[in-house]
């Protein structure tokens, strides 16, 4: 069979497959603890289900703006002077099906092939594929000292004349890790005087532990006109519990925004109309859920903390943050994919192995079920 090149290069996605195999053996009624997943159990807001029957009520379903629906976008605006302090105008925004699309489309809007970017190790697993789709080369960095904090002086000594962006996920999906506000200051800094763009995919931003305070790129920015080549990602997947909506969002200088919009507007169009007005009225809502999340995870972490510190050998960090728990159990097995593999087989518990996300000999355990499933 003829496929192209990028095709073939494509990885299938790991996560996405372990959901599928957790359910199929859950339908043949096995009992599976799912340590695997990447969405928080509660429900989605009231208002936001509301919102979205009342538009599905008047049977009049159309297509949205390619670039998101005004009312999101209205929503967005107050998101952002609400949790970065700027003021920006719905031509700075684009709202994509899930933060995942709002990331795909940034670097189909900016990298040309063969270009580079960099990101954090261990990274999310998305972030290598979406940059080969584009033609582009992935350049994750791991830290020198073997913590989970990247360090100016590593990234630096990557970036060549063929870098276009930085990309930075704090709180950090695979290790629930929060970059110090020392390192973004600097990272921002620093793109901004070497000119290139960084992306920062705040999807977990809310979800902080231990009375930690959001950290705010923008603070640092000293290019604050339409000349900034930082691009924020966000959106209700996480925060809200909505995965299943696919709503999220970006947040750039107005001519990225429009390429983005070109992009998108041949790819997908706009985002469902029912959940992006579900979005909006989950921002504009009630606000309680997102903060018993935070406890209930934050309580969630604790306990898997507990565990883990019980065993012997196995190292791991302590999580400020997300529903992630990434854990070196390489003591009892170097090669990740096999005791993933055989937790699942033998006590029907389903992990991420680290490889997928850069590092062999850890496993990703989520904490976003129940205690039960932790214990
Ligand atoms: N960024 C990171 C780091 C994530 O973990 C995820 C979801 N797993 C996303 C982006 C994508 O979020 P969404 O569901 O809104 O596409």
């Amino acid at each position: 069979m003829s496929l192209s090149l990028i095709g073939r290069s494509i990885s299938e996605s790991v996560t996405l497959k372990l959901n599928e195999t957790a359910a199929i053996l859950r339908e043949k009624g096995e009992p599976v603890i799912h340590l695997g997943g990447g969405e928080p159990k509660s429900k989605a807001p009231i208002d936001a289900l509301i919102a979205a029957t009342g538009i599905i009520n008047t049977a009049e379903v159309r297509y949205a703006p390619a670039d998101g629906a005004p009312i999101l976008k209205k929503a967005i605006v107050r998101y952002m002077e609400q949790f970065y302090n700027r003021y920006v105008a719905p031509e700075n925004i684009i709202a994509s099906s899930g933060a995942k699309q709002s990331i795909m489309v940034a670097l189909q809007a900016i990298l040309n092939p063969q270009e580079e970017v960099i990101f954090p190790a261990p990274y999310w697993v998305s972030y290598t594929e979406m940059v080969k789709l584009c033609g582009a080369i992935p350049v994750p960095v791991f830290s020198e000292d073997g913590t989970f904090h990247p360090r100016l002086v590593d990234i630096e000594q990557r970036v060549t004349s063929y870098t276009k962006a930085i990309m930075i996920n704090s709180p950090n999906n695979p290790t629930g890790v929060m970059y110090s506000e020392e390192f973004i200051a600097e990272i921002v800094e620093f793109c901004e005087k070497r000119d290139i763009y960084l992306i920062m995919d705040d999807i977990y931003h809310r979800l902080i532990f231990d009375n930690r305070k959001i950290i705010n790129p923008y603070d640092y920015t000293k290019i604050k006109d339409e000349n900034s080549k930082l691009i924020v990602v966000n959106g209700v997947s996480k925060q809200y519990a909505m995965t299943g909506f696919r709503i999220g969002w970006a947040v750039a200088n107005r001519k990225l925004i429009e390429v983005m919009t070109n992009v998108q507007a041949h790819q997908t169009s706009g985002p469902s109309i029912v959940t992006q007005v579900a979005a909006a009225a989950a921002i504009n809502g009630v606000q309680t859920q997102v903060e018993s999340l935070v406890l209930t995870l934050q309580n969630n972490r604790d306990v898997m903390m507990e565990y883990l510190n019980a065993f012997n050998g196995i190292k791991v960090t302590k999580p400020d943050g997300t529903f992630y728990t990434f854990a070196d159990f390489s003591y009892y097995e170097k090669d990740s994919t096999k005791l993933a593999n055989f937790l699942l087989e033998k006590v029907r518990v389903v992990t991420v192995p680290g490889i997928e996300f850069g590092m062999d000999g850890y496993l990703r355990l989520s904490t976003c079920g129940s205690v039960k499933d932790i214990t």
